[in-house]
């Protein structure tokens, strides 16, 4: 699992949009931040879609959940 984290956005100058779903995020929203790879979802699963779509996911033995 990457290591997510989870922050409310509070100021106009942090809004930005989900890396995955392209959802806009706004002030007073939760953000998803990934420390990992320095991108940022709208909900955990958001960033989980993403991780596979990149070539973490079932090709990787340490990752493979399937
Ligand atoms: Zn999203």
């Amino acid at each position: 699992m990457a290591s997510l984290k989870c922050e409310t956005i509070k100021r106009p100058l942090d809004e930005t949009a989900c890396d995955w779903c392209g959802r806009p995020l706004l002030v007073g929203e939760l953000l998803y931040v990934d420390l990992e790879h320095g991108t940022a979802y709208c909900s955990p699963a958001c960033a989980e879609h993403d991780h596979f779509d990149r070539g973490y996911g079932p090709v990787c033995p340490g990752v493979s959940r399937w």
